[in-house]
């Protein structure tokens, strides 16, 4: 079997880490597979090198973010491939270049574009243990591009699926994935399964545990995922097709995402188009818009409500202000206190009621909801951050997900 071992920044966190997973990777070579580790950098690694830059700039110049924090990765990766080395295995470290991940020229949250696997395939032909720098990659300029905070779940399955693995493992901290993060909820719930669309909306809703668009594309390149954790042999979560898993439950997880900031633009000119214009600049700019709410025009103008991640909202200020200077909005103000709580299931697609629990137990709880949306397969609410683990802990409760 291709096997592709990914380890988290816990999981390599320090030293004796690193030593445990090469361990791990070596017992599983000696089992016959072939192997190819991605790894992220040490926990806190990222953070404390964004601090850094921090320092001189309270906004960094992209390219030069790319160059810092890829170097996390490039430590982690190369100690792996040394404790292999001496275990005795023939090992390689790769940056993601030479692994030939190649991406769009978007710094900090690059897409991948293709992978050039010869140099992998050929590594892995002669026997090699590869060792990969996760989280980043290369621009057709040649210059370094990371893929996003968590980035390195994305280059694990991306490169699985261009090297058809037949497995590809996410190590982390926890054991799988749970009905809701049970560093909030301790009674959640490890699922032995879950469907690529239920985790695609748990992970951009907020939960962690896997990065988004690596959910995407295993979805997109029918990749073999298993969650599990580096500190035992504990089974993990294995995320497959719907059709494979025979009883979908009404709601499989709660998800929470701390990291939204809400936009009001008061007194904007009611006009065709200024909705077109607004958006259209902050999609161009690649800000990441979720929900939107208009009210109701009077005297000629109206109000419009809408998030975005923390990380978008220096871009999304500058561009709101220009609309305001122009005179196309009358104010604008910023909230980052607030945060999402997101009920997701394929089973509500059948079954009414789901949402009006999810008010109700935010009724029961006191908690005011600002702003709801909902889909086939998620409903989700924004309201104050303070309320956050109140929410999640009544959700879980109100669904009964311990069972
Ligand atoms: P890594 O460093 O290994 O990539 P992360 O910190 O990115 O790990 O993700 C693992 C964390 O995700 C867990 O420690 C847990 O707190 C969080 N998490 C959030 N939601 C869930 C969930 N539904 N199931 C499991 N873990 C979750
Ligand atoms: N080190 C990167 C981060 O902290 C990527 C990852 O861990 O997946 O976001
Ligand atoms: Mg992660």
């Amino acid at each position: 079997m291709l096997i592709v071992q990914k380890f988290g920044g816990t999981s390599v966190g320090d030293l004796d880490r690193i030593g445990n997973v090469a361990s791990r990777v070596s017992a599983t070579k000696k089992e016959g597979n072939d192997v190819i580790v991605v790894v992220s950098a040490m926990s806190g690694e990222t953070n404390k090198l964004v601090g850094y830059a921090e320092h001189f700039s309270s906004h960094p110049a992209a390219a030069e973010m790319d160059m810092l924090l890829s170097a996390g990765e490039r430590v982690t990766a190369s100690l792996l491939a040394i404790a292999l080395q001496e275990m005795g295995h023939d090992a390689t470290a790769m940056t993601g270049r030479k692994a030939g991940i190649v991406t769009d020229v978007n710094h900090t949250k690059a897409r991948i574009e293709r992978i050039d696997p010869e140099v992998m395939q050929n590594a892995v032909k002669s026997g090699k243990i590869i060792v990969v720098a996760g989280f980043q990659g290369v621009n057709e300029a040649g210059d370094v591009t990371t893929l996003g905070r968590g980035g390195s779940d994305l280059s694990a399955v991306a490169i699985a699926g261009a090297l058809k693995a037949d497995l590809c493992e996410i190590y982390t901290d926890v054991s799988g994935i749970y009905t809701t993060d049970p560093r909030i909820e301790p009674k959640a719930k490890k699922l032995d399964k879950i469907s690529y669309d239920e985790m695609l909306e748990l992970a951009s809703l907020g939960a962690k545990v896997l990065q988004n668009r690596s959910v995407e594309m295993a979805k997109k390149l029918n990749v073999n995922l298993v969650t599990r954790t580096s500190f035992s042999n504990e089974e993990g979560t294995l995320i497959t097709k719907e059709e494979n898993i025979m009883e979908a439950p009404l709601v499989s997880g709660i998800a929470l995402d701390r990291n939204q900031a809400r936009i009001s633009l008061m007194g904007v000119k009611d006009r065709p188009g200024i909705a077109s214009d607004i958006f259209n600049r902050l999609a161009t700019a690649e800000v990441n818009v979720d929900m939107i709410i208009q009210n109701k025009a009077h005297d000629g103008a109206t109000n419009i409500d809408f998030t975005v991640p923390v990380g978008d909202l220096f871009d999304a200020k500058e561009i709101v202000d220009s609309f305001v200077q122009d005179g196309e909005i009358k104010a604008d103000s910023y909230n980052e206190e607030i945060c999402k709580v997101s009920v997701v299931g394929v089973g509500m697609r059948s079954h009414a009621g789901v949402a009006a629990k999810a008010f109700s137990t935010m009724a029961e709880n006191n908690i005011n909801i600002n702003m709801i949306s909902t889909s086939e397969i998620k409903i989700s609410m924004v309201i104050d951050e303070k309320y956050a683990e109140l929410a999640v802990r009544g959700l879980h409760d109100a669904y009964e997900l311990e069972k």
